[in-house]
């Protein structure tokens, strides 16, 4: 039976069409497994990669390869379609959008083509996935941090490449409502983890690569861990349903200016590590790379807004969220040995990769 997501009851039927812009991606593909689970039954899920390297492919969902940089493909997948959520970027973690910076600002071309492609089909309302990287990298050299508070992104000094890129699809939208009426939303996720998601191969981040570096270890009997930086540096992690409901619950509202959404729970990459480790069973001998790319030193979400806003905030602990992906990594690693492609799909790096931990990029 169709139960509309909270707080859309009567805004959608089961057959209206909904796009999910990266649904071969990792928070996409989640997205478009809940909106099935919902009872929505015509979901249109869309992502530039292979079906074959889909984070998760749903046999409910109308799986489209395109690429949405592409003005026509955005204009034809949005055809029909009420609401569009779009979770589609060039991006990955520290290592690689510190060193992909054109890539990460060429997204703009994504959110820019989709929002023109939706007033000109008339699509009711319209999601983007901002990120915590367009906060001022000066709000966050101190690992004993202060939570960012949404009003923080201006005066405006956000991670270069990729930051800049969110601030601008941000106001991007913004200005489509104030002068074109396209109900957008957006919300600024904060470091988002879960399994089904890419965990070797460079693009990974922080939860994932210490998965897989303490179930490679705890598999081979090599008990050292490589990490980037000192490991003192902070972050919040959000379980990949807490960013799930978080959308349907931001998109369902009135809310118009962006939010924060992630976990007010921080921890050091240490933190994180001894996590792992106990969830593990076991104890590694800690290498640090204090040369490789490491992001700002500490960082957090402020969670007022959203509280006052939703009256919800995420609530997964680190250690639940933490166990399921441990394990699924686990997984991942039996099934292919570190390094090989995973069971589900995701690339895997060449030979000769370093294949070393990456913090976060949003
Ligand atoms: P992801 O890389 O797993 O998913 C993004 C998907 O977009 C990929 O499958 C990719 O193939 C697809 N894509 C890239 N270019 C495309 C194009 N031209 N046309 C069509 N599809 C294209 O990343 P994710 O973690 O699922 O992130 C989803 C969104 O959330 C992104 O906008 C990301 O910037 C944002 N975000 C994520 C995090 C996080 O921690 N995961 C944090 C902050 C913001």
């Amino acid at each position: 039976m169709h139960a509309a997501p909270r707080g859309t009851q009567g805004m959608m039927g089961p057959l209206d069409r909904i796009v999910v812009a990266g649904g071969g991606g990792f928070i996409g593909g989640h997205l478009v497994a809940r909106l099935l689970r919902e009872g929505f039954r015509s979901v249109v899920s869309v992502d530039v990669k292979d079906l074959g390297e889909w984070h998760q492919l749903h046999p409910g969902a109308r799986n489209i390869r395109g690429d949405l940089k592409d003005l026509e493909t955005c204009r034809r997948v949005t055809g029909g379609a009420k609401w569009v959520f779009n979770l589609a970027a060039d991006m990955g973690g520290m290592g690689f959008i510190e060193n992909n910076k054109a890539a990460c600002m060429l997204s703009v071309l994504i959110n820019t083509h989709l929002l023109m492609a939706a007033r000109e089909n008339a699509v009711e309302r319209f999601f983007y996935a901002s990120s915590a990287c367009v906060y001022a990298a000066d709000r966050q050299t101190d690992a004993d941090v202060i939570p960012l508070r949404e009003e923080d992104a201006y005066p405006a000094m956000p991670e270069d490449g990729y930051g800049w890129e969110k601030l601008f699809s941000e106001r991007m939208c913004r200005h489509f409502t104030e002068d074109f009426g396209l109900e957008t939303r957006v919300a600024r996720f904060h470091n988002v983890y879960g399994p089904l998601g890419t965990w070797d191969g460079g693009r990974e981040k922080a939860p994932a690569a210490i998965s897989r570096k303490v179930a490679t270890a705890a598999v081979s009997g090599d008990h050292r861990i490589e990490i980037w930086g000192d490991g003192g540096q902070t972050r919040s992690f959000m379980y990949v349903d807490d960013c799930v409901e978080g959308i349907l619950r931001l998109f369902a509202s009135d809310v118009h200016e962006p939010v924060n959404l992630g976990s007010d729970e921080t921890v050091s990459v240490d933190q994180l590590v001894s996590l792992v480790e106990s969830i593990a069973g076991v104890r590694l001998t800690r290498c640090y790379d204090l040369g490789a790319p490491k992001g700002v030193r500490g960082r957090s979400s402020d969670n007022t807004r959203i509280l006052d806003l939703l009256g919800w905030a995420p609530s997964t602990s680190l250690a639940d969220g933490m166990t399921t992906t441990y394990r699924w990594v686990l997984d991942q690693v039996h099934a292919g040995g570190a390094g090989q492609p995973p069971a589900g799909g995701a690339g895997h790096p060449p030979a000769g990769v370093d294949m070393r931990s990456t913090l976060l990029a949003g």
